[in-house]
C-alpha cells in the first residue's frame, strides 16, 4: 500500500459542502486514495536477495537520486517535490558505516545505512543539503522541496468576488424538498446575495464572531490517514455561505445563480455581479435510467462511499444530478449515486421499475446454495452481511411483497442449502423497499454475491472449501495469492530503493510455496514483473473459484508522519467475513516476523472488496522504516513470512470447519 495522499488544503471546499448537503443520506468517509490501492510512480527497479524459488532476480538499479554515497529515495523530484503538507521526510540510504549529516545535523541511521529523517517545510521552497562527514558539504546531495502557500484571503479593501470560487460549480438537478447549497469567496466585511429561479438568498460570512466574542467555524474539516484538521478561521475570512430548500411549486429549468457583492446596505451603494458555472433545475418527473455494463460502480454519494455493485440492465429513477453523476431514486429515504456514463437513458420505455414478489426459491448448485426471487424486470438491490456473522439481508428496490411462502429445494439435507441456510424470511421496510433476510447455520459465511439470471435476482452463498481437517492438508483448499502492484506499478519505494512491488512479489512467492507445501492449490495473480490491473487480480481470483484471496503488500506514510515511530505488520478486510482471517493473518505474522504490531482495519480496499470469496490484504511492514526493510530484504525473513500466512490459513481453516463439524444440521432445517 502506499498512503501518500497529500493532506490537501485545496478550496474547493465549498464545493464539498454542497454535495454534502445535496445528498442529505451521505456519510461522512475518510478520503485515502481507496480506490487503487496504492499509486505512488517511479522509473526503474531495484534488487532484492534472491528467494529460495527459481524465480529470476531481475539486474536493477535502485530508486532514487544517487550522488556519492547516498541515495535519496524520497522526495526524488516527481511533480517536483511540490509537497503540500507541513511535513515530509527524507527516504533514503547511505553506505553503511558512513556518519551522514543534514545541514550539518546527524541523520539516524540503522546498520545498513537506511534512514528516514523527518523535515519540517515552511510555505515556500525548503532546501536541505545531506552530505557525509569528512566529504565536503558542497560535494553534497541537495534536495529541494517546495511546499505551496495557501491561496491568499481576499483583503478588506479589496471589492472583489472570486468567479472560480462560486457554487454551484457543476449543474444541478433538484427535486422538492432538496437543500441547495450555495458558496461564494468575496470581499469580507460586505453583503453577498444570490439570486436564481426567482428566489433570492442571502450569504453569511462562514466565519463570525458570536456574542460571547467566540470564533465559529463551521466547516473546513480536511482529513488525511485518519487524521482530520480543523481549517484555520482566517483561511476562511472571505467565505461566505447560503442555503435554498427547493419548494414543491419550484419549477426553475437551467437557471443561472447570479451573485451580487454590495458594499453595504444602503441605497445606491456599489455593487458587481458574477455568475456561478452551474445551473440549477427542478427534476420534475424521474427519468427512467439503466446499468450500461456489469459491475457498474454504485456510491452513497457523488465520487463518495461505494456500496454493492450491479449487473448490467438494472432499472432506476433518477430524481436528481450533480454533474457527471445521477442521483437515483430507490425507496423513499434513499438514494445512490452512479456516473452518468455508466447508465443508458430508457427513452423509449415507459415501463417503470415496480414489481412484486411472490415466491422465493431455495436452490443449490456447484457455488453453494442459492435464493432465487423471480421479478418482472433487473430492479436495484443492496446487500448487507450481518456484522456478528450468520446473516445476509438482500434489500430489493421497487419492490411491493406479495410473497406467502418460501420454497425449499427438497433436496437431501446434504443439499448446500440444507447445510447453509436455516431460514429465509423477508419484510416490507416501506414503500418500494424489500428485505429479504438469509439466516445461516453458522456464523462463519465464507462467499457470497448476488446476480441477474433472466430477471430472476439470485442470491449466491457460498459452502465451506472442502478440506478434510483430519489429514492436517490444505488440500482441497484453492487460494488466490496476489503480490500487490508489479510492472509499470512499483508501489510504494523502500530506503534502499527497492520497489514495494519487488518484495510483494519475494513475500507472495514464499506463501505460494508454502501453501503449496501443505497441499493447497495457489493461483498467483501476476509472475515477477507483470503489471495487473486491480479488477483483473478480482477476476483472476474469480475465475479461479477461490476460496481465498489474500493481496500482499508493504507500506509506507504519508508526508508529515514519522516512519520511526509508525511501522508494523498490518492486515485489511471489507466484508465481515474476511475479518478473521485479516486478524488471525496479522497476529500470526507479529508472532513469527517479530515486527510491531499495527493492528487490523476495516478499509474499502479493491482486493478486500470480492465478497464471493473470503478476501483480506495483508502490510507486512513498512518499507520506509529503515528496520523493517532490513528484515524484508533477508531471504530468510521472507520465508519465516511465506510459512507464517499460510499457517494462518491453515488455523483460520481448522477452526472453522473443525466448529461447522461439530454444528450438524437439525432434519427439520429448510421444510
Ligand atoms: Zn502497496
Amino acid at each position: 500500500m502506499n498512503f501518500k495522499t497529500r493532506i490537501s488544503f485545496s478550496y474547493s471546499l465549498s464545493m464539498l459542502l454542497f454535495m454534502s448537503a445535496f445528498n442529505l443520506g451521505a456519510c461522512a468517509q475518510l478520503k485515502r486514495g481507496t480506490e487503487t490501492d496504492d499509486a505512488s510512480k517511479a522509473k526503474s527497479i531495484s534488487q532484492v536477495p534472491a528467494s529460495s524459488e527459481p524465480e529470476p532476480v531481475i539486474p536493477s538499479e535502485p530508486v532514487g537520486i544517487k550522488k556519492g554515497d547516498i541515495l535519496l529515495a524520497y522526495p526524488r523530484g516527481e511533480n517536483n517535490n511540490k509537497i503540500d503538507a507541513p511535513a515530509t521526510f527524507l527516504i533514503g540510504s547511505v553506505t553503511a558505516g558512513k556518519k551522514l549529516l543534514l545541514d550539518g545535523q546527524e541523520v539516524k541511521t540503522n546498520a545498513q545505512g537506511y534512514f528516514a529523517q523527518v523535515v519540517k517545510l515552511a510555505f515556500g521552497k525548503n532546501d536541505f543539503n545531506l552530505h557525509v562527514d569528512g566529504q565536503g558539504a558542497s560535494d553534497g546531495l541537495k534536495v529541494t522541496v517546495e511546499r505551496p502557500a495557501p491561496p491568499p484571503v481576499l483583503s478588506t479593501n479589496s471589492f472583489n468576488i472570486l468567479p472560480e470560487s462560486l457554487s454551484p460549480k457543476e449543474d444541478i438537478g433538484v427535486t422538492a424538498g432538496d437543500i441547495i447549497q450555495i458558496a461564494a469567496r468575496a470581499t469580507p466585511g460586505c453583503i453577498v446575495t444570490a439570486k436564481f429561479g426567482g428566489h433570492t438568498v442571502a450569504l453569511k460570512p462562514a466565519v463570525q464572531k458570536r456574542k460571547d466574542g467566540k470564533t465559529t467555524v463551521n466547516l473546513g474539516l480536511a482529513t488525511t490517514f485518519g487524521v482530520t484538521f480543523q481549517r484555520s478561521p482566517s483561511a476562511l475570512k472571505d467565505l461566505y455561505l447560503g442555503f435554498y430548500k427547493v419548494a414543491p411549486n419550484d419549477n426553475f429549468q437551467n437557471a443561472n445563480v447570479i451573485f451580487t457583492l454590495q458594499k453595504s446596505a444602503a441605497k445606491g451603494a456599489q455593487s458587481i455581479q458574477a455568475k456561478a458555472e452551474g445551473k440549477v433545475s427542478v427534476v420534475q418527473q424521474p427519468i427512467l435510467l439503466s446499468t450500461a455494463h456489469k459491475d457498474t460502480i454504485v456510491r452513497l454519494g457523488p465520487g463518495q462511499a461505494r456500496t454493492t455493485p450491479l449487473p448490467e440492465g438494472v432499472r432506476l429513477m433518477a430524481d436528481g444530478y450533480l454533474g457527471q453523476w445521477w442521483r437515483l431514486d430507490l425507496a423513499p429515504g434513499r438514494h445512490v449515486w452512479i456516473a452518468k456514463e455508466d447508465m443508458v437513458a430508457d427513452e423509449e420505455i415507459n415501463n417503470v421499475p415496480l414489481s412484486k414478489v411472490s415466491t422465493v426459491n431455495l436452490e443449490t448448485d456447484s457455488y453453494g446454495a442459492r435464493v432465487v426471487v423471480p421479478l418482472n424486470q433487473k430492479l436495484p438491490y443492496q446487500i448487507e452481511q450481518d456484522l456478528s456473522g450468520g446473516k445476509l439481508s438482500l434489500h430489493i428496490f421497487g419492490i411491493t411483497s406479495d410473497t406467502d411462502f418460501v420454497t425449499s429445494d427438497q433436496k437431501p439435507s446434504d443439499s448446500a442449502c440444507a447445510k447453509l441456510i436455516d431460514y429465509v424470511t423477508w419484510r416490507q421496510k416501506s414503500d418500494r423497499h424489500y428485505e429479504l433476510v438469509t439466516q445461516l447455520k453458522s456464523k462463519d459465511q465464507w462467499g457470497f454475491y448476488a446476480d441477474y439470471e433472466e430477471n430472476s435476482l439470485v442470491l449466491h452463498i457460498k459452502t465451506p472449501p472442502p478440506i478434510d481437517v483430519e489429514s492436517g492438508t490444505l488440500k482441497g483448499l484453492t487460494i488466490c495469492v496476489d503480490p500487490g502492484h508489479g510492472g509499470k506499478e512499483p508501489g510504494a519505494i523502500a530506503c534502499s530503493g527497492v520497489k514495494e512491488a519487488t518484495l510483494n512479489y519475494a513475500l507472495g512467492k514464499q506463501f505460494q510455496n508454502a501453501l503449496e507445501a501443505l497441499g493447497a492449490k495457489v493461483i498467483m495473480t501476476r509472475t515477477a514483473e507483470q503489471y495487473a490491473g486491480l479488477q483483473e487480480r478480482v477476476d483472476t481470483a474469480i475465475a479461479s473459484k477461490a476460496d481465498m484471496l489474500i493481496s500482499v503488500h508493504n507500506n509506507s506514510l504519508p508526508d508529515g508522519r514519522d516512519p520511526w515511530k509508525e511501522h508494523g505488520s498490518s492486515s485489511y478486510w471489507y466484508h465481515t467475513q474476511s475479518m478473521g482471517l485479516a486478524n488471525l493473518a496479522r497476529e500470526r505474522l507479529v508472532k513469527d516476523g517479530g515486527l510491531k504490531d499495527f493492528g487490523t482495519r476495516y478499509q474499502n480496499l479493491a482486493l478486500c472488496r470480492p465478497s464471493n470469496m473470503l478476501a483480506c490484504l495483508v502490510e507486512v511492514g513498512f518499507v520506509i522504516n529503515p528496520d523493517e526493510l532490513s528484515a524484508l530484504q533477508d531471504p530468510k525473513f521472507q520465508e519465516t513470512v511465506g510459512k507464517s500466512l499460510a499457517e494462518s490459513v491453515k488455523t483460520f481453516l481448522y477452526q472453522k470447519l473443525g466448529g461447522l463439524q461439530n454444528n450438524q444440521p437439525s432434519p427439520a432445517a429448510n421444510q
